[in-house]
């Protein structure tokens, strides 16, 4: 098999070697800078809390599969988790709400929780202060890693089976020739490798920097302290318990305070999360020492006391029992945080063989690992890692000081309860399409993503909700639904569905792919029989081996040997570069985004409107339905792509960045006498709903294939060349056992927003993907996964902040099923 080399003998490199070991590849050399008893990593001094529910069912079920790896690993008797629960308190109304909706996520992803009351804390967790608990979130299978044991003992397997083990040797330099990694070097020589996979922990900014790769992780201490004995801890029979397991209470959470909580025997250990951010540059930890301990570790800096006061304060208050301890140890202990939150993972984009997994963890540990020898044996995961992706960030993102700031940031909000359209305060305004000054002038509300402003609705289009006829008028939200959101998205969907409305599209990745080999590389890709003329789109799937979606493109056939694609992420471009250098006839893949623009016209009147202000052809004749064209508009060269978004007539109108305020402008007025406003994400999103258009990564993963996405319709199975995971869709059933389905809200007005899990008789058996208010129809809309037995017509639940809201499986899609709209 391939040569490995493994960065870092940490709870990551050690179970990657062990997971890479179990798939039988049998080269493997992890090369440690420190010592291995103790390699004064992060690992090295984690109390190992694992709390596993999250809004991201990705990182929910790594960790799920990190603790039942810790549970089999066993040496002597015993395992390498104490499978204490896990209880997240609420101190404040607010927190109280948070908790039942981290309650619908753990039931959405498969875990078993439950919400208690404030007896039922107490009875868990005596030395609560039951007057300050307002209630709490229990978790029976979370628990603590005994990180540091499984570190060893994982390194005693692996290297039984063949791994070795290079200690106390820094890696010094990593060697490449023009796109490939060739080896290691270190003091103690050069050490040849196919693959190199850096699980450098907070180091990793330094190892990417050797090969010019840009870590998104920045390390930042963060405090943890251990009392005196507590006198409530004393003489009990766990104390006596070796191996770490010195614990029988559950580990505890008190967000609203940035806290933490573990028993380590008679003591308690204190985490703190509301200090000041503080960045570490590892490279300036120096060396690490021949001998490491508890004490002299370089992930382990001193202990600034003036930060953890109010912690402690809290912390008593909470757990009366501390009153009469003292703090006996702490430190300020290094971690990476990263401008998203997640880690980071995945093969270095413009390098063959150097990979990444980093910013990870004790938690998800192991899941990661899994996930990366999975992809690195077979070409996938089982659980979707695609929100894991180092190549997920943009060149803008990639930044030091945007990753310093919006990991600081992170690391401020850790606890924090967040909206999901919360956007960052800052760094903002990084990109900003040509149309951005007429959408300020218009009022946009803007929310960011992946540095782009994108409106999400239009203050100037607010006078416009008095004419809004009354079975378009919206809806009273609750609270939570009604932030970052505005009633003027009605009059926005109303008037793209009876009138017309730009808009900005720039945002979205446009990429020109050209030359010689450029059909045959979509061809070989993609889903979609792209032998077709010059003028054509095609809707298309790019899929694993294994016929995962890995992302959903349009492909628009400019000429011969030139392409437009429509994708989804910079994950996207980066396969497809990848791809592209790898084939032999030759063709080139070039993101176009930045220096283009568009604007996407619709509605019913979008062909009035293009026809005052362009000479070409725009009948459905001329023009139709998924057809390309180049065109002047008003003087402007520009390519109109006839599809649509939101499922009404009209055209995606495209041109070069320095053409963009006039193309604004041409469209603006020369809509006037035809109603036309310009509309924002928030219509965008519920119009798409209406017409069941799906949105990758939110609908749709890896995860899934194209029959139970419901998106069969991209792939064509009549097309004779092969490509990527063609094989493996012929073998797929086409009823297969779990569906994406549409839900419609039966009592037409009780908000959801994602991620909520759906009941069936009764039954946890889904969870919802998107959803949004389908003004068209009247009711809120909802994407679903459920098993097939339900079926349209069939009545779930979803549950939104403990309450269980009705809703109907629907035939889809709910606007224009027969695309008499949309064909104009
Ligand atoms: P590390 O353990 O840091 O391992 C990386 C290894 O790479 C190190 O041993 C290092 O010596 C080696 N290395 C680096 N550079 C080189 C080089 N050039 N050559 C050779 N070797 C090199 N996580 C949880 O899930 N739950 C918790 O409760 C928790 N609490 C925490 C509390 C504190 C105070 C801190 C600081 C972190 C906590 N974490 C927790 C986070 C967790 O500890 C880390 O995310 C995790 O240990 C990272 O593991 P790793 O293997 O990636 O990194």
């Amino acid at each position: 098999t391939q040569r490995v080399v493994i960065i870092g003998a940490g709870i990551v490199g050690t179970n990657l070697a062990d997971e890479l070991v179990a798939r039988g590849w049998n080269n493997i050399t992890v090369v440690e800078q420190g010592p291995l008893n103790m390699p004064g990593g992060s690992t090295s001094h984690a109390p190992g809390l694992v709390f596993q529910t999250g809004p991201s069912k990705t990182m929910t079920h790594l960790a799920r599969y990190t603790i039942q790896k810790l549970l089999s690993i066993e040496k002597d008797g015993q395992n390498c988790f104490n499978q204490v629960g896990g209880l997240e308190i609420a101190t404040t109304p607010a927190r109280l709400e948070e908790l039942k909706r981290r309650h619908g996520y753990a039931t959405s992803w498969g875990i078993e929780s439950r919400l208690i009351s404030p007896d039922e804390c107490v009875k868990l967790y005596p030395h609560l202060d039951r007057d300050l608990v307002l209630g709490g979130f229990h978790i029976p299978s979370d628990g603590l890693a005994l990180a540091a044991r499984a570190t060893q003992l994982l390194i005693e397997r692996t290297s039984n089976a063949g791994v070795r083990y290079i200690a106390e040797t820094p890696v010094t330099n990593i060697e490449r020739t023009d796109n490939h990694i060739t080896g290691v070097t270190t003091p103690s020589g050069y050490i040849p490798a196919d693959i190199v996979i850096s699980c450098a922990g907070f180091w990793g900014v330094e190892l990417g920097a050797m090969v010019g790769v840009s870590i998104p992780l920045l390390p930042l201490a963060h405090q943890y302290a251990k009392t005196t004995k507590v006198p409530e801890l004393a003489n009990r029979e766990i104390n006596k318990q070796t191996n770490g397991k010195n614990a029988i209470l559950p580990i505890l959470r008190h967000q609203d305070q940035d806290l933490y909580y573990r028993e380590h025997g008679e003591q308690y250990g204190i985490g703190y999360y509301g200090h000041r951010p503080m960045p570490v540059v590892a490279a300036s930890l120096g060396l690490t020492p021949k001998h490491v301990d508890d004490k002299n570790m370089p992930s382990r800096l001193e202990f600034t006391k003036e930060d953890f006061d109010p912690a402690w304060k809290e912390s008593q208050k909470l757990l009366p029992a501390l009153r009469n301890t003292e703090i006996e140890d702490g430190f300020n202990g290094v971690f990476s945080f990263t401008p998203d939150g997640g880690p980071i993972v995945g093969q270095a984009p413009n390098l063959e063989g150097f990979w990444v997994a980093e910013a990870v963890w004790v938690t998800h540990s192991a899941g990661v690992a899994r996930a990366v020898a999975e992809v690195l044996t077979t070409g996938r995961s089982q659980i979707d890692i695609s929100e894991c992706e180092l190549s997920r960030f943009e060149e803008v993102q990639l930044s030091r000081a945007y990753i310093n700031e919006t990991s600081a940031q992170n690391f401020v909000e850790i606890y924090d309860i967040l909206h999901p359209s919360q956007p960052k305060e800052s760094p903002r305004n990084l990109r900003t399409s040509p149309f951005y000054p007429r959408q300020k002038d218009l009022g946009a509300f803007f929310l960011e993503l992946a540095g782009w402003e994108r409106p999400f609705w239009y203050e100037a289009n607010s006078h416009l909700l008095e004419s809004l006829p009354k079975e378009w008028k919206p809806i009273e939200r609750d609270v939570w639904s009604a932030q970052f959101h505005s009633p003027i998205v009605a009059v926005e969907a109303w008037k793209t569905r009876n009138a017309v409305a730009m808009y900005d599209m720039t945002s979205f990745h446009r990429f020109e792919v050209s030359g010689p080999g450029a059909a045959h590389l979509l061809q070989r890709l993609s889903t979609a029989d792209i032998n077709t003329k010059p003028g054509t789109i095609s809707y298309a799937l790019l899929l694993n081996e294994h016929a995962g979606i890995q992302s959903d493109i349009f492909i628009s056939r400019l000429g011969k040997d030139l392409f437009q694609v429509g994708a989804n992420t910079a994950t996207d471009l980066v396969y497809l570069t990848r791809e592209a250098r790898h084939q032999k006839q030759w063709v080139q893949v070039r993101d176009v985004t930045g220096s283009t623009c568009c604007v996407g016209l619709w509605g019913p009147r979008s062909r009035d409107v293009i026809s005052t202000i362009s000479t070409d052809d725009f009948s459905n004749e001329a023009f139709p339905y998924f057809t390309v064209k180049s065109v002047t508009i008003n003087g402007i060269p520009a390519k109109a792509l006839r599809k649509s978004y939101v499922g009404e007539l009209g055209w995606e109108i495209q041109t070069s960045a320095e053409y963009g305020a006039q193309l604004w402008d041409s469209i603006w007025n020369a809509g006037k006498t035809h109603g036309l406003i310009a509309a924002g994400r928030g219509a965008f999103n519920a119009l798409r709903l209406e017409k069941g258009y799906r949105i990758y990564g939110a609908d749709m993963t890896s995860e899934h294939n194209p029959y139970e996405a419901g998106v069969s319709n991209a792939v064509r199975m009549s097309k004779m060349d092969n490509y990527v995971g063609k094989i493996a869709l012929e073998k797929l059933s086409k009823h297969p056992n779990r569906r994406l389905r549409c839900l419609t809200v039966n009592d037409g007005r009780s908000m959801v927003l994602g991620k909520e899990p759906v009941f069936y008789r009764g039954k946890a058996v889904g969870y919802v993907t998107s959803a949004a208010f389908g003004y068209t129809v009247g009711k809120p809309v909802a994407y679903a996964w459920l098993p097939s037995n339900v079926s349209c017509g069939n009545t779930v639940e979803i549950e939104y902040f403990g309450r269980r809201i009705r809703a109907t499986v629907s035939a889809e899609p709910l606007y224009d099923p027969d695309s008499k709209a949309l064909l104009g």
